[in-house]
């Protein structure tokens, strides 16, 4: 057999220890009991035991990272608690005091926050670019002193495209994609030469609103090398929320081709739409980086954001909105629209949210899984 297609390996994936059972077996177990003194000790002095106890590892949350490994095209995967908790653990694990990082502007506001205040509080030092500039990346980098080299395509919350080319070829030493938004579904960037991946699955990947969990993924070198730093910092995945995002990645081929084909409908409805000052999406032609898309993404996606005059306006689109709802998350069955300059980016401040794009009127939506006619329909009288 070939290697198999993304839509195939999500229904198949993670099954290796099953014994047999269609659905993974959940797990729901702090530790495991040791046949003799022997087999404990050799469990204790082993990297990634998943009969040992929870926090080292376990069987569901073991099969959840074999699905995501294999979706990504990794040798392997680290589940954790969240993905805040994928990103904090690893930053500290790569990074010591007098390490360098280099990141885009363009962030989710966790890990802008978490690189601005964290990080000099243990001495590493962190200089941000323009994911959007050509080469901003590569002439960031410090050699000796740079560790890490971090971005997130597309951004959170304008879309903001990096290129993966760029980054696989840069020796940071290590180098990370937040893909989130795209999903191992839309793009893998391990396939350009990146050294990680990286997700926060309560998103698309769990998709139902109802897991908080991060994933990284990468070589089994790199991977076991964050573990052990993983173990202490403590951000386990939980072996229930592990196997409701399994379940989640059975449908993750279908969900994100229907998210992707309403988003694209939207977008150019809004595109159209005489309020509407401005629209991102990463699948419309007037995308500014959509030559760099074509090349790393198989379409646009379910997230797309746009603009209207000022936040009065933004804030009675919401409070109009019948059936999508006004919430953060994303990735899930239900549209969903949220005001990032009030919410995600609101820690910012005014001068920073210039930066990055967080206009007071801007509005970011994740499309998704709704019969079009009813969210255009929705969406058009909000607008309204
Ligand atoms: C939500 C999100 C995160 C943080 O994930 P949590 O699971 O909320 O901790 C990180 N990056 C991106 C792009 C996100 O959308």
């Amino acid at each position: 057999m070939g290697e198999l297609n993304n839509e195939t390996q999500a229904a198949i994936a993670g099954r290796e220890q099953a014994g047999g059972s269609l659905a993974p077996p959940l797990w729901a177990t702090t530790a495991f009991s040791s046949i003799d003194p022997a087999e404990a000790a050799e469990s204790a002095a082993s990297t990634r035991p998943t009969r040992f106890y929870t926090r080292y590892g376990n069987p569901t949350i073991n099969a959840f990272e074999q699905a995501v490994a294999s979706l990504e095209g990794a040798e392997a995967a680290l589940a954790f608690g969240s993905g805040m908790g994928a990103i904090a653990s690893t930053v500290l694990a790569l990074c010591s005091q007098g390490d360098h990082i280099v990141a885009q502007r363009q962030l989710y506001g966790g890990t802008l926050f978490f690189l601005q205040t964290v990080c000099p509080r243990f001495g590493i030092d962190v200089t941000f670019v323009d994911a959007t500039e050509p080469g901003a990346f590569r002439s960031a980098v410090r050699p000796g002193r740079t560790m890490l080299v971090l971005a997130e395509t597309p951004s959170n919350p304008r879309l903001a495209v990096a290129d993966l080319e760029e980054l696989g070829s840069i020796r940071g030493p290590y180098t990370a994609v937040d893909s989130t938004f795209a999903t191992p579904m839309l793009q893998r960037p391990l396939d350009f030469g990146v050294s990680l991946v990286l997700h926060s699955a309560t998103k698309a990947i769990a998709g139902h609103n109802d897991a908080t969990l991060g994933v990284i993924a990468g070589s089994s070198e790199l991977v076991d090398a964050v573990w052990g730093y993983a173990t202490l910092h403590g951000a386990v995945a939980s072996p229930f929320d592990s196997w409701t995002a399994l379940r989640g990645v059975r449908t993750l081929g279908v969900r994100v081709e229907r998210m992707s084909a309403s988003a694209i409908v939207l977008a150019r409805y809004l595109e159209a739409h005489p309020a509407v000052a401005s629209v991102d999406y990463p699948g419309l032609d007037s995308h500014p980086q959509h030559h760099i898309v074509r090349r790393q993404m198989s379409s646009g996606g379910g997230m797309l954001s746009f603009e209207l005059r000022d936040a009065e306006r933004a804030h009675a689109v919401l409070a109009a909105l019948g059936l999508v709802r006004v919430a953060t998350s994303l990735g899930g069955p239900d549209t969903l629209m949220c005001h990032p300059a009030t919410t995600t980016h609101a820690g910012l401040g005014p001068e920073l949210q210039a930066a990055i794009g967080v206009t007071p009127g801007l509005l970011r939506v994740s499309v998704g899984l709704e019969h079009i006619d009813d969210l255009l329909a929705d969406i058009g009288q909000a607008l309204g």
